[in-house]
């Protein structure tokens, strides 16, 4: 492995300098659960390793009255044993307790599944659902992009070198809303999604009738996927079998798997059909408490 310095600056704008300097030979260290197992096997070279975790703004965990903020360094498990993300996000508590096990989650964070860009990202597609939007710094200020904008290919995001994602912010759930994350693997647990799908829903005051809904498919499509069609589908539908079933149908015509040794394109997007319907149904009963 070509040798790095390691860098734990305290600041947002050090950690943007240093990485400004290095440009692509550097890159930002939060868990290092990818990071670590890419620089050894030499994906990259790199001349510094920025770890984040000692900046506060990047550590910070908060559920605010706009919404919640996760700070990109923040780890699984201080997600999961939030009770107030758990109250009020139980589609974000889907995707972060299955991400690995025990031992991976207590350092790996969502900031550092979504800007490692795999398909099969499982922290993705509720954040996608949940209209979610990535605050990132660079030596020019900072900006936001929309969650389902920011990868832009396998590994690829828009992060630019010298930039750094800052924290990740999603906005309060609507009245009568739910959400849930599920993916398929052959095991129990500790496998890579065969496919996934993440669904935030906003029912009626009668609760018979859906207003809105998101749908984000993982691992079907070079980027977790936005199905907006199927998700539009619903607005202004009853809450029935029937209204489901079609939104899952428009769900697996958005997916563009291809077939690999974890499965087919034919088995992936009859799995997008059937777990769609699934989330569909779970983030409806949660909508009704
Ligand atoms: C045994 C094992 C099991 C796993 N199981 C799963 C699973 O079930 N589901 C799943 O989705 N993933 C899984 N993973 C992959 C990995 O754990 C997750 O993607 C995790 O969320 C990565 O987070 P991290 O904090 O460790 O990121 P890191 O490894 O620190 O970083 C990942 C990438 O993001 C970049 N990065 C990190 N922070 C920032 C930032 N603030 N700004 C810009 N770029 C940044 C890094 O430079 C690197 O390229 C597993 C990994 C292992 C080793």
């Amino acid at each position: 492995m070509h040798p790095f310095a390691y860098v734990a600056p305290s600041t947002v704008e050090e950690a943007v300098a240093v990485l400004d300097e290095h440009g692509d030979r550097a890159r930002p260290l939060a868990g290092g659960t990818d990071l670590l197992v890419k620089a050894r096997a030499n994906v990259w070279e790199l001349d510094a390793v920025v770890d984040v975790k000692n900046i506060p703004e990047l550590m910070n965990l908060e559920v605010g009255k706009n919404g919640l903020s996760i700070g990109a360094g923040v780890p699984c498990y201080q997600v999961y044993e939030n009770d107030q993300v758990a109250d009020e996000y139980p589609g974000i508590i889907d995707g972060t307790s299955i991400i690995g096990g025990i031992q991976i989650q207590s350092r790996a964070g969502l900031g550092g599944n979504l800007c490692n860009a795999a398909p099969s990202g499982d922290g993705i597609p509720a954040l996608i659902a949940h209209s979610a939007v990535a605050r990132i710094a660079g030596p020019n200020g900072t900006r936001e992009v929309a969650v389902e904008e920011f990868c832009t290919g396998p590994s690829r995001t828009v992060i630019e070198p010298g930039e750094l994602l800052v924290s990740i912010e999603v906005p309060k759930p609507a009245a009568n809303s739910g959400a849930a994350y599920t993916r398929f693997i052959p095991r129990n647990e500790m496998d890579i999604a065969v496919a996934g799908v993440g669904v935030y829903v906003v029912l009626d005051n009668s609760g018979n009738n859906f207003e809105s809904a998101r749908i984000a498919l993982a691992s079907v499509g070079p980027i977790p996927i936005l199905a907006n069609e199927a998700g539009d589908s619903l607005s202004g539908k009853p809450v029935n079998d029937e209204t489901i079933a079609a939104a899952a149908k428009l769900a697996r015509n958005a997916a563009s798997p291809i077939t690999d040794m974890r499965g087919t394109i034919e088995q992936r997007k009859h799995l997008i059909e059937v777990l769609t319907d699934r989330m569909i149904k779970q983030a409806v009963e949660r909508a009704k408490g």
